[in-house]
């Protein structure tokens, strides 16, 4: 009998973010490969003969390739076990989880999603901002810190949710301030977002890099830049500091 693969969100760090479908699955899985943004206190859900392969970056370890990842999960699933993909967040957003989805498809494996919360938007939620409002932003954009057009992105006006981005934010700043975004948009930063360690600043887009550096911000962080909701303490906070 095949087996058969969760693709499973565990949430940006905070195990009680966890969602009570991801909670059944790690339950009823023999084998989970997890990537090493997961906490320990997630896993404690799973059975205690449940066998754990770790598959991300460890101490400046190289990562487990993709390639043997979809492999495991797909020779794991033909001998009849019931796989957990674990990933930080949620899988389809910067979590390969699209990729996965195709080699299990090209294999036959029965598999299925379970969404998990983005760390981007706990990264919003911890700064009190909403990502839309209806009187303010009719959208948001989520995107990687990595080669883009900054111009066309700026032009939107919609707030930016940037992953990966943290290593390379005065660049990016230095981008969409050439791209005509006001030097006093409102910008933050969140690492570790809802972990023990989360730390933030908000500032506006021409501080942003210099405060990510004086308060040691790094991976894993998101970027948000864009003018939140005005009332919003984040958002008067700001304004006061431009001076209105
Ligand atoms: N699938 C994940 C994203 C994986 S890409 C998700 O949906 O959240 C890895 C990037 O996610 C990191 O570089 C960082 O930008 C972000 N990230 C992951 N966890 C985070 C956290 N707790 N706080 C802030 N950023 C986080």
């Amino acid at each position: 009998m095949t087996g058969r693969v969760y693709l499973v969100g565990a949430g940006p760090g905070d195990p009680d973010l966890l969602t009570l479908k991801a909670v059944k699955a790690l339950k009823r899985a023999d084998v989970i490969l997890c990537d090493d943004l997961v906490d320990d206190e997630v896993l404690a859900h799973a059975r205690p003969n449940a066998r754990v392969v770790r598959v991300g970056k460890r101490g400046g370890r190289p990562s487990t390739s993709q390639q043997f990842i979809e492999r495991l999960m797909v020779a794991e699933a033909r001998h009849g076990r019931i796989v957990v993909r674990l990933k930080g967040g949620d899988p389809m957003i910067f979590g390969r989880g699209g990729e996965e989805c195709d080699a299990l498809r090209a294999a036959g494996i029965a598999f299925e999603v379970v969404n998990g919360i983005t760390s981007g938007l706990a990264a919003a939620t911890a700064i009190g901002a909403p990502l839309t409002h209806r009187d303010v932003c009719h959208g948001a954009i989520l995107v990687t810190g990595t080669a883009h057009d900054w111009e066309a992105l700026a032009r939107t006006g919609m707030p930016l949710v940037i992953y990966m981005g943290v290593a390379r934010c005065a660049e990016i700043a230095q981008a969409l301030l050439a791209a005509g975004v006001s030097p006093a948009t409102p910008a933050a930063a969140v690492a570790n977002a809802t972990r023990p360690q989360e730390t933030c600043i908000v500032t506006r887009l021409d501080q942003l890099a210099a405060e990510v550096e004086g308060a040691g911000i790094a991976s894993p962080a998101i970027l948000l830049v864009g003018r939140t909701v005005p009332g919003l303490e984040v958002a008067k906070e700001v304004e006061q500091h431009v001076g209105g």
